[in-house]
């Protein structure tokens, strides 16, 4: 079969013959139908420090699926041949002590599908049983194959109560231009999202009633005066990983106010650690989606009207890979899908 493969440690991606994964009594086969090209996975293509240190080589990149099941292991009960299915990207060790309190999403010895072991941008992957999430056929195929990104959003967004409040967003990529269109859905009030790429804002306008910001541009605090706002926001989402727009968020707080981070962000970054305390913020760090709580409740949200679909701007064939990563590279994109079929 074909597939993707990181098979050298410098820049790059290699579309290798391999061979079919042989499964495990508790594995699942599954045929791709489409994938999605993550941020990781344009750090792997990059070969950047992270990945250097991280990806073991020759590997099978790519976590962002949907496709079907053509063989099932003898110990799997609750797939079958023919189900839709995609997937989470994190299998976790199921003893320690969050496992087994069955907060499998803060377990401490998490693997990562085409991360620390084979991924799924090839014709067939085999993804373990417990991993493994069956799809409602009738929401479509391109939403089914970014459920992981879309599950980062959601698991940000629902992480306090937004109905009502005014969100602040931080950075327009995929994720945070997602996650607006989660707390609208869930009845926030403002939502105003910040970034400094104007292709991506105007991205973000197509999801919904969403205030978009350039920071370059326009001060947040002017745009806040004219939506009436004295306080600040009661909730922020930050999804830049950039560490001015923390600062800025952490400025632009109610007192009381709350953080979810998703960003990933700089080991220098500085912030003021005295307006956490005196604006008595609470911050929370996100990682992953929850096991499978956020798998639950997007499908829901997708059942019942939140449409993301405009955040996809690019399709093509997978052997066409070399220009979907340039397209994600050139920050002129939003998500980009390689198609199997
Ligand atoms: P992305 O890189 O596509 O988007 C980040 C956006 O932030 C870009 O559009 C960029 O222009 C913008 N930005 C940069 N500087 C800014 C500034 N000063 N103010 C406002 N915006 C600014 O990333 P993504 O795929 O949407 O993911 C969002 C973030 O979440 C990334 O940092 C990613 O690494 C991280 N992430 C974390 C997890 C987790 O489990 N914690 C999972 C997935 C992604
Ligand atoms: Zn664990």
């Amino acid at each position: 079969m074909k597939a993707l493969v990181k098979k050298f440690p410098k820049e790059g991606l290699w579309l290798e013959e391999v061979e079919i994964p042989v499964i495990g009594e508790k594995d699942v086969l599954v045929k791709m139908k489409k994938t999605a090209i993550c941020g990781t996975d344009v750090h792997i293509y990059n070969w950047d420090k992270w990945s250097q240190e991280t990806i073991p080589v020759p590997m099978t990149i790519g976590h962002e699926f949907v496709g079907e099941v053509v063989e099932v292991g003898s110990l799997v009960r609750n797939f079958k041949v023919g189900d839709l299915v995609s997937g989470e990207g994190h299998i976790v060790c199921g003893v320690c002590r969050n496992c087994l309190a069955g907060k499998r999403y803060l377990c401490k010895d998490t693997i990562g599908i085409g991360v620390n072991r084979t991924g799924i941008f090839a014709e067939y992957a085999s993804i373990p049983e417990t991993n493994v999430w069956m799809c409602d056929k009738s929401i479509s195929e391109d939403a089914l194959c970014i459920l992981d990104p879309l599950g980062n959003a959601v698991h940000t967004a629902l992480s306090f109560d937004l109905a009502g409040e005014d969100v602040l967003i931080t950075g327009a990529g995929p994720i945070g231009i997602m996650a607006a269109a989660v707390a609208k859905h869930v009845g926030a009030r403002h939502v105003v999202i910040t970034d400094i790429n104007d292709y991506r804002l105007k991205l973000a306008k197509e999801l919904g009633p969403i205030i978009t910001v350039n920071t370059k541009k326009e001060k947040l605090a002017d745009v806040m005066k004219a939506l009436g706002m004295t306080e600040g926001f009661d909730v922020g989402l930050e999804m830049s990983g950039n560490g001015d727009a923390l600062n800025e968020m952490i400025n632009n707080m109610v007192h009381g106010g709350k953080i979810a981070m998703l960003g990933i962000q700089a080991p220098d970054t500085q912030i003021d650690w005295n307006k956490i305390v005196f604006s008595g913020l609470f911050i929370k760090g996100i990682y992953g989606r929850e096991m499978f709580e956020t798998w639950y409740k997007m499908t829901a949200m997708l059942q019942s009207g939140l449409d993301i679909s405009k955040v996809i701007t690019h399709k093509m064939h997978y052997t066409k890979f070399e220009e979907g990563f340039q397209i994600m590279k050139s920050g002129q994109s939003g998500k980009v899908i390689l198609e199997w079929d």
